[in-house]
């Protein structure tokens, strides 16, 4: 029988982390399950640790480390507490691959240990490769490390892909379902509520990528990933509004030939597939039925209203630090907008100052991403 695959979930306690737990226990005789690890939700990194029966926890807010490891001290269960503690447990021996479902920058370190320690890399935080894409795809292809696209898009483009990485791709299209507020035009756009930016109209996602979904930035991130993820030029990716959410991505070939992988939205599909690559393991989830879908949909993308959208193919054509700047600028601003300071509406005109503001680095190190996402973040909150 083949040796179980030791998994790290980054991540576990969020929306992808969840469901990342879901598709394991399905498969117990397939996964190890190695490392789980949080920001701050305690009680819930508790309870998966005492269901799961994990090698080691994390939880990253240093204040909660009695509490988890007082839970835990009877399982067996090694406890760490702290940021750092995440990048150091990525790299035992047990891990074969790591899972990165956490949310925002604080992917990046984390990943790039997994990746100096050669783990392969399941990637959900998209941000690691919007802030450091350069840096990140030359240390994977150093260290002989395969990134595995969870992302729903990126997965259907990989998919597509399989069996013809030999092939030239001449242009991908990223699918979008506009969000909650397709079809608004700027001035509409001026009043929507936090509520309304908070219910996507097909997928249950964590605030940061729901809200990023609302302001079309989730499909600008998701630009600059396929990038990197797959090696294309700005011009090779183009964006469609697909409300339907059933095509999930596009590949066009050389001969003009298209290939679109589809099904119904639902996250565990990607999930479990960047867990199995090259396998498909058969699933209970639904299936798709064209009956209740006679009509599948496509629109331009409205970069005019959507600001976002264009911002992210500027900051990709500018290349160097101004795809982190972009991030650093939008992570501070979705906060300040989930925190009532500032309107919808602001988060793309802070992120589009904060751009026009901090100097582009070219080539930079990891210390220059560092410190350009920082100077970023403070100039995005003097602007409220
Ligand atoms: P959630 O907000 O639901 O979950 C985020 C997870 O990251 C939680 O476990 C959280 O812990 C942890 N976390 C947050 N901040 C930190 C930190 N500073 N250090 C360590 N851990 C942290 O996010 P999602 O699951 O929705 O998204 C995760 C990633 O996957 C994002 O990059 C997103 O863009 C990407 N993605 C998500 C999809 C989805 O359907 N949700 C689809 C495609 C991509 P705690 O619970 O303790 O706060």
């Amino acid at each position: 029988m083949e040796k179980k695959k030791g998994v790290a979930i980054l991540g576990s306690t969020g929306s992808i982390g969840t469901q990342a737990l879901e598709v394991l226990e399905v498969y117990p005789e397939l996964f190890d399950l190695q490392l789980l690890t949080a920001n701050r939700n305690a009680d819930l990194l508790i309870e998966q640790a005492l269901k799961f029966k994990p090698n080691s926890v994390v939880i990253a807010d240093e204040g909660q480390y009695e509490k988890v490891k007082e839970a835990l001290w009877s399982a067996d269960i090694h406890v760490y507490a702290g940021s750092e503690a995440i990048c150091q447990t990525v790299e035992a021996a047990e891990i074969d691959v790591v899972l990165t479902a956490m949310v925002g920058y604080a992917g990046l370190k984390p990943t790039l240990s997994a990746i100096r320690a050669k783990k392969s890399i399941a990637l959900a935080n998209k941000e690691t490769l919007v802030v450091a894409g350069e840096l990140i795809t030359k240390e994977a292809y150093e260290n002989g490390v395969n990134i595995y696209p969870v992302d729903s898009e990126h997965s259907a483009i990989f998919q597509c892909l399989t069996g013809e990485f030999h092939n030239k791709i001449e242009k991908i299209y990223l699918t979008a379902s506009g969000g909650p507020f397709r079809g608004f035009s700027a001035e509409e756009l001026t009043k929507v509520t936090k509520a309304q930016a908070l219910k996507h109209p097909n997928w249950d996602m964590g605030a940061k990528i729901t809200i990023d979904s609302a302001s079309m930035m989730n499909k600008g991130l998701e630009v600059i990933e396929a990038k990197w993820l797959f090696n294309l030029k700005p011009e090779q990716i183009d964006v469609i509004v697909h409300p339907q959410s059933i095509v999930h991505s596009l590949v066009q070939f050389e001969d003009g030939s298209m290939k679109a992988q589809m099904g119904l939205p639902d996250m565990k599909l990607p999930i479990q597939y960047a867990l199995t690559y090259p396998n498909r393991l058969k699933t209970d989830f639904p299936r798709f039925n064209f009956m209740d879908y006679p009509e599948l949909t496509f629109e331009k993308a409205n970069t005019k209203v959507f600001t976002n959208l264009q911002l992210a193919f500027d900051a990709l054509k500018s290349q160097g630090t101004a795809a982190c700047t972009l991030n650093a600028a939008n992570e501070e601003s979705v906060k300040a907008f989930l925190d009532d300071r500032i309107s919808f509406v602001d988060i793309a005109k802070i992120n589009e100052k904060v751009l026009s503001k901090v100097t582009n680095i070219l080539k930079p190190s990891f210390e220059d991403y560092v410190s350009i996402d920082r100077v970023s973040r403070r100039i995005a909150r003097e602007m409220w």
